[in-house]
């Protein structure tokens, strides 16, 4: 569906591509997807359309990810394709960001010498200063290893017009062994609350209903502005602050950190009508000994503990995890363990990986200890069988309750079909029949899938 959204922003361009159209592939994260989002309201400040897909597309970015080393080959493949897809019209132009260009640099550059543009992480809202120049002078590529600016003043085209990512936080500054975002996102900086607040009020003003703030860290929010000349998060703080605007319904976020997880943000959540009763608690393993060699800051005493504290603060909580499967050293007992934690813990749903080493971090000098392939395959499939079970049975809780739903867009598979998400963040479809887009009704669960709710109209 086209949207016509107001664009307010400080970002100074002068449209002059009227008539051209954009299209943009995203992998990885919401944070990939919220800075997607910001690239299409640049692209359509400079008085560009989207396209329904490549195909008619006069500009293609292609907004990359490095989280793993599958997402590092995809790339490659991609821009691969990609050189036939320049040479099928004239003046096409296809441009590179994300995290892959960050940590590549001048790799994509020289493997990929057909890209018009390639952009890093921290200079997004330079894109079309950088499209221009590469008109006029040829191919060029801008890394910088410092962030200037949040590119959070950038304006923003969204997928949905009634669910909104805001970004409170970037970068990271932990340093999980395994993993590649500091070095590509950079440390961790807090945006001030004042802009966030306006930020919030501005989208609900665009008719947003729900927000989700987004940070590697949200536990630690704040704690870098020294608010009151005191170094000490101020996520409960921020959590109060937005719940008190009006007409915002609906606030989550993610991904808290376990060992930051306090027992106020858990009251927060119970206490502040707006926020959904949904956490999401990042394990990775279930093993003291993986976690202290991932660097994670708790073991699995810890944060069962965090479980239990959230699970009697409240009760009815929809919990999400990530988990690693086949960290460098993780012996059948280890993996055990992390399987003692899934079933206790009995999460909603596991988001599941296998590790990846990725050049640059501790974990991936840990080569002697890699667990072989097959090992992984076969952890990794009693993991995924066990959680299926366990998924399947807590949606089926729901059936017979009443939920309030946010309905947020036309099912793909049938357009007869609505679909949202409850408070807890479950997807929910329900029939069209007396309901449009963004209305936020009571509604009855009445069957569960594997993988969502259906609901009717109370
Ligand atoms: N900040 C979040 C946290 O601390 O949990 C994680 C953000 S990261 C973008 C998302 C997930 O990717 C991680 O939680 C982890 O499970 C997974 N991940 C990161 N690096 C990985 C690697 N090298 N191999 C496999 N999975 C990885
Ligand atoms: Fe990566 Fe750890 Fe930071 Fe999450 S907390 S982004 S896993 S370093």
């Amino acid at each position: 569906m086209e949207q016509s959204v107001k664009i307010n922003s400080k970002i100074n361009v002068k449209p002059s591509r009227f008539g051209k159209k954009y299209y943009i592939k995203t992998f990885g994260c919401q944070m990939n997807e919220h800075d997607s989002e910001r690239i299409s309201g640049m692209f359509e400040l400079d008085g560009m359309k989207k396209a329904e897909s490549e195909d008619n597309a006069d500009i293609l970015f292609v907004n990359t990810c490095t989280i793993r080393e599958n997402a590092d080959d995809k790339l490659y493949g991609t821009l691969g394709q990609l050189k036939k897809w320049k040479s099928q019209a004239d003046n096409r132009k296809l441009l590179v960001g994300g995290c892959a260009a960050q940590k590549d640099k001048e790799l994509v550059r020289n493997k990929a010498p057909w890209v018009d543009v390639v952009i890093g992480t921290h200079n997004l809202t330079n894109i079309i200063n950088l499209l221009n120049q590469s008109e006029d002078w040829g191919p060029v590529t801008e890394i910088i290893d410092k962030i200037e600016n949040l590119p959070t003043d950038a304006p923003s085209i969204r997928e949905s017009e009634f669910a909104a990512w805001l970004t409170i936080q970037i970068g990271c500054n932990n340093s999980c062994t395994f993993c590649i975002v500091p070095s590509v996102r950079g440390p961790e900086i807090s945006r001030r609350p004042v802009d966030i607040i306006n930020e919030a009020k501005q989208l609900v003003s665009e008719g947003v209903k729900e927000i989700t703030l987004l940070g590697q860290n949200v536990n630690s929010y704040g704690r870098d502005l020294k608010i009151e000349n005191k170094s000490r998060p101020y996520f409960r703080q921020l959590l109060e602050q937005l719940n008190d605007i009006k007409d915002l319904e609906r606030i989550r976020f993610t991904s808290p950190h376990p060992k930051d997880f306090k027992e106020e943000t858990i009251y927060a959540v119970k206490d502040l009508d707006k926020v959904c009763k949904q956490i999401h608690v990042p394990l990775q393993s279930g093993s003291s000994s993986i976690l202290s060699k991932m660097h994670r800051g708790y073991n699995k005493e810890r944060f069962l503990e965090k479980v239990d504290m959230i699970k009697s603060i409240l009760p009815d909580v929809s919990l999400t995890t990530d988990i690693i499967v086949g960290f460098p050293g993780e012996t059948d007992d280890d993996f055990e363990d992390t399987m003692d934690v899934v079933r206790y813990a009995e999460f909603d749903s596991v988001y599941m990986f296998k590790f990846s080493p990725r050049p640059g971090t501790v974990a991936h000098k840990m080569n002697e200890e890699f667990v072989p392939k097959e090992i992984i395959d076969n952890r990794f499939d009693t993991l995924k069988t066990t959680q299926t079970d366990i998924s399947e049975r807590k949606l089926k809780r729901f059936v017979g309750t009443e939920q309030v739903l946010l309905i947020e867009k036309i099912s793909k598979k049938n357009n007869q079909i609505y679909s949202g998400k409850i408070n807890s963040g479950q997807i929910t479809h329900i029939g069209k029949e007396n309901l449009k887009l963004g209305d936020l009704v009571k509604v009855k669960i009445i069957d569960s899938t594997p993988f969502f709710l259906k609901a009717e109209l109370v």
